[in-house]
């Protein structure tokens, strides 16, 4: 007998009829004798409709609290359904919320992270014979207010619960089949992969692969949770991310991501003094901007220029930041530049292998593009590039790294997702 964690995401739940399907699906694993834990995510578009439900409702950005309240709000519709749904194939069932779930986290409105999990509710209702039913993506702190972990979150709460619960296994449900080399929905021919490890994976979902949310895989690695990606479309085997994962032969970059929340801020003719880069990022930390690639250019006539890039939602009040430390710092301007994007490949096998950026500079100049930043670590590239024709960019990168196939990805939900 296995204890599965089984979390199903928006597109899987997104009508009555796909609630039914999940409900047999489920009511089908616990009656194979495995003990289930399921994890939902709201209905199809319900948090983005509820976004925009406030954006009518406020001219200026909603408080962060009430925001919260809202949004949970999708998911606790999900598991009340998904519950009914699974009784009424005679299958005892019972829905919780995050917090009567146990997930406590951090004091954080928007993308807070779990710090504990006290799941003694779960386990005495599983060992009753329910199927036990959480909803995703909410937590609440210690002093009883209502959290949520960031887009994306169900998947986290998917795993550290079944790191608390020392679950066998935890399965995310999609609607594409697996983990691709490149999203599916972008390159047709893009490569299913049986298996990518942990840190892989954690740099395409951070890079911008949406398959996955960054904090469920930090989890999974941490507490070695062994996590399977699949579709609830059907029943053809996904991809497992787990520590160690073999390449196939010839290959070496394992996937394609790309991110196109980024804006580059350059701040020329700074002052060449000792402590200037510190004071620029120490502000923008103080306001919670986080800043990715970091470029300075050699000093002339005492003074330098840098260049880094920040989220495109970051952008302005970076700008404002930049602005407000101009007599300490003293620079000439500043400026910044949109319609950006970030390309990245990511391999664990790039380490050992000469010419893997090189190959990447070269694919993309060749397509007549120029690079404005690039960022590597051991195991991924980055270029930040315009984002005109970005999907020429990953198909070119995909077929110079022997990523394609003939046979065309699985994609189910609506065709129109993204
Ligand atoms: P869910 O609602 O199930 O959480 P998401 O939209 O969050 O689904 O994630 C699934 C989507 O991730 C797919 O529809 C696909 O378009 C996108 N995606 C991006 N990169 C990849 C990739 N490398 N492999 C698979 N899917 C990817
Ligand atoms: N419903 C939330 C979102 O759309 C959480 C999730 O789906 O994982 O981001
Ligand atoms: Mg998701």
């Amino acid at each position: 007998m296995s204890l599965i964690v089984m979390k199903f995401g928006g597109s899987s739940v997104g009508d009555a009829e796909r609630m039914k399907r999940v409900a047999n699906r489920v009511v089908e694993r616990q009656r194979e004798g495995n003990r289930c834990v399921v994890v939902v995510s709201a209905m199809g578009d319900t948090t983005d409709d509820l976004i925009d439900l406030s954006k009518q409702i406020c001219t200026v950005t909603p408080p962060a609290r009430e925001m919260d309240m809202l949004l949970t709000t999708g998911e606790q519709v999900s598991v009340a359904l998904l519950s009914m749904a699974v009784q009424s194939l005679g299958q005892p069932a019972v829905s919780f919320t995050g917090w009567q779930a146990g997930m406590y986290t951090e004091a954080v409105h928007g993308k807070a992270r779990i710090t504990d999990i006290q799941p003694e509710r779960v386990l005495k209702a599983l060992d009753q014979g329910n199927v036990v039913i959480v909803a995703g993506f909410q937590g609440m702190t210690t002093d009883g207010e209502i959290t949520t972990l960031g887009r994306g979150g169900s998947d986290t709460t998917a795993v550290a619960l079944a790191a608390a619960i020392q679950a066998d296994v935890c399965e995310i449900f999609t609607d594409v089949d697996g983990i691709y080399s490149t999203d599916p929905r972008v390159v047709k021919c893009a490569r299913k992969l049986p298996e990518i490890t942990y840190d892989e994976m954690l740099e395409l979902a951070n890079l911008g692969a949406a398959v996955l949310h960054p904090r469920a895989v930090e989890y999974a690695k941490n507490y070695n949770v062994p996590l399977v990606v699949r579709s609830s479309f059907n029943h053809n085997a996904g991809t497992n991310v787990k520590e160690e994962a073999a390449m196939e032969q010839g290959i070496v970059v394992r996937g394609i991501a790309s991110d196109k929340n980024v804006a580059r801020i350059s701040i020329l003719g700074v002052e060449e003094k000792p402590g200037q880069l510190a004071k620029v990022f120490t502000a923008l930390a103080n306001e919670q901007i986080d800043v990715d690639i970091i470029v300075q250019s050699g000093v002339m006539n005492g003074a330098a220029d840098f260049s880094f890039t920040v989220a495109l939602t970051d952008k302005d009040k970076a700008l404002e930041v930049i602005q407000s430390i101009r007599s300490e710092v003293g620079f000439r301007e500043v400026s910044s530049q949109e319609n950006l994007v970030k390309v990245s490949i990511v391999g664990a096998g790039m380490v050992s292998t000469p010419g893997v950026a090189a190959k990447m500079f070269e694919v993309i100049s060749n397509l007549g593009l120029s690079i404005n930043m690039v960022s590597t670590s051991e195991i991924k590239t980055s270029c930040v590039i315009d984002n005109s024709r970005l999907n020429e960019v990953i198909q070119a990168l995909h077929t110079a790294y022997g990523l394609d196939t003939d046979q065309q990805a699985f994609v189910g939900g609506p065709a129109d997702r993204r």
